[in-house]
């Protein structure tokens, strides 16, 4: 048979109409239908994908979700509680068949209040982890609405996407995490802001996100311009977890249990109050008094409060979570084979620093870092097979270190 006259056994094009015929053993495929064939590929095993997904989520009960969470998560046993309860609903809204009756499920998002380093993305980050979905961490501070200086929201689904490997599917069921949610408060008491550029605005842009739409999204990131090729991604599906330190939202709380405490029978409310902790009297009036505008109140429905890290958290954190600070040394160490240990009192002396600089649970780590660094580089080309950080050692070496010249802050 002349060349010519070769064609492709799925389709029947003749050889010339193809950029390429690829021989089999007696057929022959041209590139468009390879090309078309892989797609069905990837399509089928994206299929396959999400009804995996869909039976690994039914597996999951708010107590195994809260046990899982436990393992790597120490304390916030409310927030664990109300997060277990927000992610099983979300996903068993998913998993609801379209529904005969009217009741439909609404999403359940959920906003996360407490300070800085008590664990918040870290508990986004485990949720992400035991379904198995794709995370997206973002900084609320960054965005702006659309046509100022700063990335706009859709930009949150192209991180999504990214997380994601670009699987659509798997991006429209993952989470989002956004943080400092609070830094795009409103600002109305500030005049000299004509446009509230950082604030309402992005919160108005948000909401559309949150309720669930469909958005067209560049891939790439980056402003939208009109050559450019869009991903339409539906968010109805995605969990969206706030979280923010709100700074200053104590007093708000403070004050309207005053005012409570004032209409009713004051000395009682007084005492039944633990003021070391106001956060758990939280309510979403609170976060409309801070700025939040109620309609994204509205849409994240699922409040809960982080407490802030004790002497005895910090403890724990440093060698009780599954993979914590100190078992990621231990396993370090052992790649060398050396036997790594702490003592007691050298953890404690840990803890007391992080205390007294004020690190919370973040400067964890990098007193363990200031302290352990000249053994990491020392001892892998030594004779030695153990090694056992005593609380004289982990002073002298913190004494040397820069983080020494740190002065507590007050
Ligand atoms: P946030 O998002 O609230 O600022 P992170 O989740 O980033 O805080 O926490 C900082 C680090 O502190 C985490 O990497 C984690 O190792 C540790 N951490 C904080 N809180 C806890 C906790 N309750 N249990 C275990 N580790 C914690």
């Amino acid at each position: 048979m002349a060349k010519e006259d070769l064609e492709c056994s799925f389709c029947g094009r003749k050889k010339p109409e193809t950029n390429l015929l690829i021989a089999g053993l007696d057929a022959h495929i041209c590139d468009r239908c390879i090309e078309q064939a892989h797609g069905i590929v990837v399509e089928e095993s994206r299929q396959g994908e999400a009804r995996e997904l869909s039976s690994d989520l039914m597996l999951s009960k708010p107590k195994t979700i809260k046990a899982f969470l436990d393992e790597y998560i120490i304390g916030q046993e409310e927030t664990k509680k109300v997060m277990s309860v927000a992610v099983y609903n979300h996903y068993k809204r998913l998993l609801q068949p379209d529904s005969e009756d009217d009741v439909e499920i609404q999403k359940s998002n959920i906003v996360m209040v407490g300070e800085t380093g008590t664990g918040k993305t870290l508990m986004a980050r485990t949720i992400a982890k035991m379904l198995n979905v794709p995370l997206a961490i973002v900084d609320a501070t960054v965005l702006t609405e659309a046509g100022y200086v700063g990335e706009d929201v859709e930009g949150i689904l192209t991180r999504l996407l990214q997380a994601a490997d670009y699987n659509t599917e798997k991006a429209q069921r993952g989470i989002v995490f956004i943080d400092e949610i609070d830094k795009i408060a409103r600002k109305s008491d500030n005049p000299s802001i004509t446009r509230d550029v950082s604030g309402e605005g992005v919160q108005q842009a948000l909401l559309k996100l949150l309720e669930g739409t469909t958005v067209n999204v560049p891939p790439k990131g980056g402003r939208k311009h009109p050559d450019q090729k869009f991903i339409e991604v539906n968010t109805e599906n995605i969990l969206f977890i706030a979280g923010g330190a709100f700074d200053g939202i104590e007093r708000i709380i403070s004050k309207r249990l005053n005012m409570q405490a004032v209409g009713f029978s004051a000395s009682k409310s007084e005492e039944t109050i633990e003021r070391t902790n106001l956060l758990k009297y939280i309510i979403p009036k609170d976060l409309k008094e801070f700025g939040l505008i109620p309609e994204i109140i509205g849409r994240l429905p699922a409040l809960t409060y982080m407490n802030p890290l004790d002497r005895s958290t910090l403890r724990a954190i440093l060698t009780e979570p599954k993979n914590a600070i100190i078992k990621q040394y231990k396993k370090l160490f052992e790649m060398d084979d050396i036997e790594f240990d702490i003592s007691e009192e050298a953890l404690d002396y840990i803890v007391d620093k992080a205390v007294e600089y004020k690190l919370g649970a973040r400067g964890l780590r990098s007193l363990c870092e200031a302290i352990l660094t000249d053994a990491m580089f020392e001892l892998p080309e030594s004779e030695e097979d153990d090694f056992t950080v005593t609380r004289e050692y982990a002073e002298d070496k913190l004494n040397k270190s820069t983080m020494s010249k740190l002065k507590a802050v007050s």
